[in-house]
């Protein structure tokens, strides 16, 4: 497993459990050596103890070396990152890197399958193919396939080891056998296994977390559209899902999507788009909606507080969900921005992301906990619905500001309420 981030190392301790002997390899050398010593370098629930467990037991190694990882592996999985580039499009360099590195050490005489774990534009298998065959040593023998991963942060490795399907894109059936043995004790569960081409796999996870996207951006455009009419996105929300053909999750409104993957593979798939000359519109129109949440957060917040200039806002959440500490492309991020902007002072918390946060925008106040925060403010945004933050004294939060200006951005506290305890409260669609 090259690359030790969320999708390396999780995948890897899970792979390790479920029997595989795993060598997970990083060129970050302090996270290998934290990793060694039982340290996990980002929070993630439970996966400490797996680590532990089968770090203990012999089948989860780690080390800075390619050629230990790959030497005794029959599929090496790349697992490393790719963030976006300016225009949208993802940046190969690393996966690309990794592809070039392993094929070097490739031994004619040895069978071995390269497989991307990372999410990839469609023909990366391809071009992944083309370069492993003019680096390595002539008459290696060798397949390329794709297994995109879809675990969430926060439940990666309850979604790892009971996903709702697994998808493999192979060009040969010694290679498909082959990946499919990896994810054998899944087939105990009934796991779907969607075996097909590299391209179609590669497009699948694409397509899947832009429907996720576009299906936030509904949500967020009908809170918009309840406002106007007086009517109530959670209530109307939990009635569409009902409907088996639409589904319960992904559609709660509120300061929309963010996270390293989302925003990432929405821009990503866009991009495949304009480069094949089929625009897609629909994405294309969900990203424009989740761009404007977090402004539409502010707006809420001005039209209760007035002027922000001069003005305490505390951050309730930082991470771009609960149950991590991932800020990337978190709406915090912007938040933060454009109340600052505005003149204000922003404070803030979070249960695990503050370190995380400090590393985007260091000079940021942190208060220890979110009673800290609160305390002389002339107003709170609740950000990140942490379990912590759905459950708050209300009674106490209201006495210690300056200002009871409330904006609940994720929907959790009951307006009644609010409004009875005395708070100048806005929530979204509701
Ligand atoms: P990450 O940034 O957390 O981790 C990437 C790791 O790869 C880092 O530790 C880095 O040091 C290492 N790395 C980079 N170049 C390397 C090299 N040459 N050799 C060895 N290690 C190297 O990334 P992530 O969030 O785990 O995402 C990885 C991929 O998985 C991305 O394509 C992402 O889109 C996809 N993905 C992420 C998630 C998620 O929730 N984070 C979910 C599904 C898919």
């Amino acid at each position: 497993m090259v690359g030790t981030g969320y999708v390396g190392l999780v995948s890897g301790a899970c792979f390790a459990d479920f029997g595989h002997e795993v060598w997970c390899v990083d060129i970050n050398a302090d996270r290998i050596a934290r990793l060694e010593r039982g340290e996990i370098p980002f929070y993630e629930p439970g996966l400490d103890i797996l680590v532990e467990k089968n770090h203990g037991n012999g089948r989860l190694h780690f080390t800075t070396d390619l050629a230990t990882g790959v030497a005794p592996a029959e599929v090496v999985m790349i697992a490393v990152q790719t963030p976006p580039m300016e225009n949208g499009e993802a940046d190969m360099q690393y996966v690309m890197k990794v592809g070039q590195d392993v094929a070097r050490l490739l031994e004619p005489g040895e069978y071995k399958v390269i497989c991307t774990k990372s999410t990839v534009p469609v023909g990366t298998a391809r071009e992944l193919t083309k370069m492993i065959d003019s680096t390595a040593k002539e008459g290696v023998d060798y397949d390329v396939a794709s297994n995109p991963e879809f675990l969430r942060e926060g439940s990666s490795i309850e979604d790892f080891m009971r996903p709702d399907r697994v998808v493999i894109g192979t060009k040969t059936e010694r290679a498909a056998e082959l990946m499919q043995s990896l994810y054998r004790p899944l087939y105990l569960l009934d796991t779907p296994i969607v075996s097909t081409d590299l391209e179609t796999s590669e497009l699948i996870k694409y397509a899947s977390n832009a429907y996720l996207a576009v299906k936030i951006s509904y949500i967020n455009e009908m809170a918009d559209l309840c406002e106007k009419l007086g009517a109530r996105v959670d209530v109307l929300a939990k009635a569409m899902g009902l409907d088996g053909r639409i589904g319960k999750k992904f559609l709660h409104a509120g300061l929309g999507f963010g996270g390293s993957c989302l925003p990432k593979d929405t821009k990503a798939i866009v991009q495949m788009g304009r480069a094949n000359e089929t625009p897609l519109r629909l994405i294309e129109g969900a990203m424009g909606v989740n761009d404007e949440r977090a402004p539409r957060a502010v707006e809420k917040l001005e039209a209760l507080a007035g002027s922000l200039h001069g003005k305490r806002v505390a951050l309730l959440g930082l991470a771009f969900k609960p149950n991590t500490d991932d800020v990337r492309e978190a709406p915090s991020l912007g938040l933060v921005a454009a109340l600052r902007e505005r003149g204000a002072h922003v404070v803030a918390c979070d249960p695990e992301a503050v370190e995380t946060f400090l590393m985007h925008v260091p000079d940021l106040e942190i208060a220890d906990g979110p009673y800290a925060c609160i305390e002389g403010a002339d107003a709170a945004l609740l950000v990140t619905e942490w379990n912590p933050y759905r459950e708050l004294d209300m009674e106490r939060i209201r006495d210690a500001m300056k200002a009871p200006v409330f904006i609940d951005c994720r929907n959790v506290y009951p307006r009644d309420r609010m409004e009875s305890l005395g708070f100048a409260y806005d929530s979204f669609g509701r």
